[in-house]
């Protein structure tokens, strides 16, 4: 699945165009920022001219270029924290309580550096750590002889130290870069943490504690439409989980079970998490997105699960049949409850049919819609998965409750918005290019997102398919629905 696309451009609260006006202030003179970018955009044309230049020159210029990333890297930091200052500034003056200031400046940082809003965020507080407590390691990278990578590392080892330690800690481990030097990533850390040990040894309790507070369960899609369910849990913890899942395996196999070890473990994994008595039995709901032509005709168009992603149109098609109760799997249906909605793309735009509700609540149906065009949120590099359906405009200010007028988005991201400054708006409805939203920012950048292109976009030519199996009795099922839809 293609990422949504998404682009961006300025544009100044008079609505001149990028560039335009901005280089002239009223005194004539050219505001030390614009030129900044203008030098900068030149050195990416210089960069790339192929020259003719002996290897050790090469290899110096590699060097110089490593050093240069690691500066840029520091004018970011540096950038994002006199952005965090002056952002938060206009919010005290614009009425927003101290208690929700800062909102949604990760995420300028954010769309700036092209990164999730959640990184944003992270990058936003490495770089005041850096700038505001940690002056000797924020000018390693200054120098360039400290990677954005490394003094991460340095910043995450003193995370859990005072303010007065994390200074000592910064002077021992920076004071002297040259002590840096020729240390691996692992012996850097092994360093840090003597260090941060022996300036505050309950550090490492508070640490374990922190990181306890960090538990948590995630899911990813695996090759073949297989998924890790990933658990992050307190080390004894993670052991008890498979020692009983091993003890299990071995009872069944001695039981005279066939299942492999780990086939016995999986579903005793499912089994108790969910309570069902087996595995396969579990209720389910699953949103399959998919073309006409590859539910009822064969065709190869991949289909797609929103949560999931991508998944073969053959499997799909095994899916639906599965989930009927064809014979193969007879007596399946007694026990699993399976709502597979149809949810048919267009052939022309590959966007989902249109939904459309005059309430102010977004109805159920609809927002599995959003969620199954949008298939994550909406902010541009956001990858988090649809967590809130909101109003593009808000409802307040004559937002509309349907299709065009939603989207879909994390938390985080929907709270970020609803932070001063920001606007959103739809692009036109029926734009073959699907659905647009354009958020403008509080410092008037223009980000747009698209949704993805779903099944059947672009349309294969007309064909008449290779049908293999069409008189099954799953297919003639759906095919009478749709008639009926
Ligand atoms: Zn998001």
């Amino acid at each position: 699945m293609s990422d949504p696309l998404c682009n961006v451009d300025h544009m100044d609260d008079d609505g001149a165009a990028p560039g335009g006006e901005r280089l002239t202030s009223a005194a004539g003179s050219v505001p030390a920022g614009a030129l900044a970018v203008a030098v900068l955009e030149s050195w990416r044309g210089v960069l790339g001219e192929v020259r003719t230049i002996s290897d050790a020159e090469r290899v110096d210029l590699i060097r110089a270029l490593e050093e240069l990333k690691s500066a840029a890297c520091a004018a970011q930091a540096q950038l994002s924290v006199e952005l965090d200052a002056s952002q938060r500034a206009e919010q005290a003056r614009a009425g927003v309580p101290l208690s929700r200031r800062g909102a949604g400046i990760g995420a300028q940082v954010a769309l700036a550096r092209r990164e999730s809003p959640h990184r944003g965020g992270r990058l936003l507080g490495l770089a005041k750590a850096l700038v505001v407590e940690m002056p000797h390691t924020y000018r390693a990278l200054q120098q360039g002889l400290l990677s954005e990578w490394r003094a991460t590392l340095l910043v995450r080892e003193s995370a859990c130290l005072s303010v007065e330690d994390r200074t000592a800690f910064d002077a021992e481990m920076a004071g002297d870069p040259a002590q840096l030097e020729g240390l691996g990533d692992r012996q850097l850390v092994a360093r840090a943490k003597r260090v941060a040990y022996r300036l505050d040894a309950a550090s490492v309790v508070r640490r374990a504690r922190k990181a306890e507070s960090e538990r948590c369960v995630s899911l990813r899609p695996a090759p073949d439409t297989m998924s890790y369910l990933t658990g992050l849990l307190p080390v004894t913890q993670g052991v008890a989980v498979l020692a009983a899942l091993t003890k299990a395996a071995d009872s069944a196999r001695a039981r005279g079970d066939e299942r492999s070890r780990g086939q016995v473990m999986a579903d005793t994994l499912v089994e108790r998490v969910t309570g069902q008595e087996t595995a396969d039995a579990v209720p389910v709901e699953v949103q399959l997105v998919m073309t006409e032509r590859t539910l009822l005709a064969g065709d190869d168009e991949p289909a797609h699960i929103p949560g999931y992603g991508t998944v073969p149109g053959g499997w799909a098609r095994r899916l639906v049949a599965r989930r009927l109760g064809t014979p193969e799997l007879a007596g399946l249906g007694r026990h699993t409850r399976v709502w597979l909605r149809r949810l048919f793309t267009s052939p022309t735009t590959g966007q989902l049919v249109r939904m459309d509700s005059r309430r102010r609540t977004v109805p159920p149906g609809l927002a599995r819609f959003i969620a199954a065009r949008d298939q994550t949120c909406r902010t541009p590099w956001c990858d988090a998965p649809v967590r809130h359906v909101d109003h593009v405009v808000p409802w307040s200010e004559g937002g509309k409750t349907g299709a065009d007028g939603l989207e879909g988005y994390c938390e985080a991201c929907n709270y970020a918005k609803q932070a001063p400054g920001w606007r959103t708006r739809a692009g036109p409805p029926g734009d073959e290019s699907g659905h647009v939203v354009e958020t403008t920012s509080p410092t008037g950048h223009r980000y747009r997102s698209w949704a993805p292109a779903l099944p059947g976009h672009p349309p294969p030519d007309e064909r008449e398919s290779a049908h293999t199996d069409r008189d099954s009795a799953a297919e003639r099922y759906l095919l009478d629905l749709h008639r009926v839809a």
